[in-house]
């Protein structure tokens, strides 16, 4: 397959050489102005491995421990304890993005090289956020999965540093930003070479004050007619409030999403950031077990949607 993209010009005379070429079976004009990324480019979905987790496959993904990367003790504990009620890859940041510059901003190289000790001890793929097109390559060496937090969506600069890192990406969407914007955003990191990416949905900004953002459930369905990218869907940042995490990740599983991440923290009360929102170790290990039989029918359903490999 082979993607053309480019703007003006004779697009139906374009389209009936190629057509007209040997070998070439069928021209696919694309209407979307994001290409490489929309369901017309590629029906299939696109599948992410990484460890043991295949992102976009047949398995309902569970990424899942604390905001920030606190100390050895904290992530190690908190990785054997999500790994062993189900997890497959490990959360944690250590470069921060703070609202306010007097609040913690990460342990930096020190987490990173805690995150992969956690790896190490437990098997678990590694997922965190960089900040910063400088930081690409250092993150990158540490981390299996880049995340680019809802504050970074649209720094183009670092998106399209993000296309020759190697790696996984997971996009978050943007505060305020559209699905289409989301989907531009995706499409400058596969333009730039990597095709490689999720996308993920952690609420957005609206008038409503009762959750820290409004998670846009809705945004799945419609991801899933418009990309082939798997999406995942953030609970802990919807929400804001440990106690509405787990309705919102039955709702993950319940709408199609390919996964979900969720904040998890030995001691919550004690967290550097969002300790509100993430659950406790105690909270994942029911959360998990609760969602075992809709994860089920998840898995059921996929099943029946994907043709069997022969
Ligand atoms: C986070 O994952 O801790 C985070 C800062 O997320 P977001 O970019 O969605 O706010
Ligand atoms: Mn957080």
């Amino acid at each position: 397959m082979i993607g053309v993209v480019g703007a003006g010009g004779d697009v139906t005379g374009c389209l009936e050489s190629l057509e007209a070429t040997p070998g070439v079976e069928k021209a696919v004009r694309i209407s979307a102005p994001y290409k490489f990324v929309s369901k017309e480019f590629r029906k299939e979905r696109t599948i992410i491995k990484v460890g043991r987790a295949e992102i976009g496959g047949d398995e309902f993904i569970t990424m899942a421990g604390p905001c920030s990367v606190e100390s050895e003790k904290q992530i190690m504990e908190t990785a054997e304890a999500v790994a062993a009620a189900g997890a497959t890859i490990l959360r944690g940041g250590a470069f921060k993005p703070r609202t306010s510059p007097y609040d913690f901003q990460g342990m930096e190289g020190e987490g990173l090289k805690l995150l992969a000790k956690a790896r190490e001890a437990t098997g678990l793929a590694v997922i965190t956020e960089v900040m910063s097109d400088r930081d690409v390559d250092l993150v990158a060496e540490y981390a299996d999965i880049l995340q680019i937090g809802a504050r970074n969506m649209q720094n183009f600069a670092l998106l399209k540093v993000l296309g020759r890192c190697g790696r996984p990406i997971m996009l978050k969407r943007g505060l305020s930003a559209t699905i289409k914007e989301l989907l531009m955003s995706a499409e400058y990191i596969v333009a730039h070479g990597n095709p490689q990416v999720m996308l993920c949905e952690r609420g957005i900004r609206t008038f409503e004050t009762a959750t820290r953002n409004t998670c846009d459930i809705s945004a799945v369905p419609v991801l899933n007619e418009l990309t082939h990218l798997p999406v995942i869907i953030d609970p802990s940042h919807a929400a804001g409030k440990r106690s509405l995490v787990p309705a919102l990740a039955k709702a993950a599983v319940a709408v199609g999403a390919d996964g979900m991440i969720v904040e998890v923290h030995p001691c919550p009360e004690k967290a550097v950031s969002d300790g509100a929102q993430s659950l406790t170790i105690e909270g994942f290990r029911e959360m998990m077990r609760t969602l075992r039989g809709y994860r089920e029918l998840w898995k059921q359903e996929r099943e029946a949607e994907m043709p069997l490999a022969v």
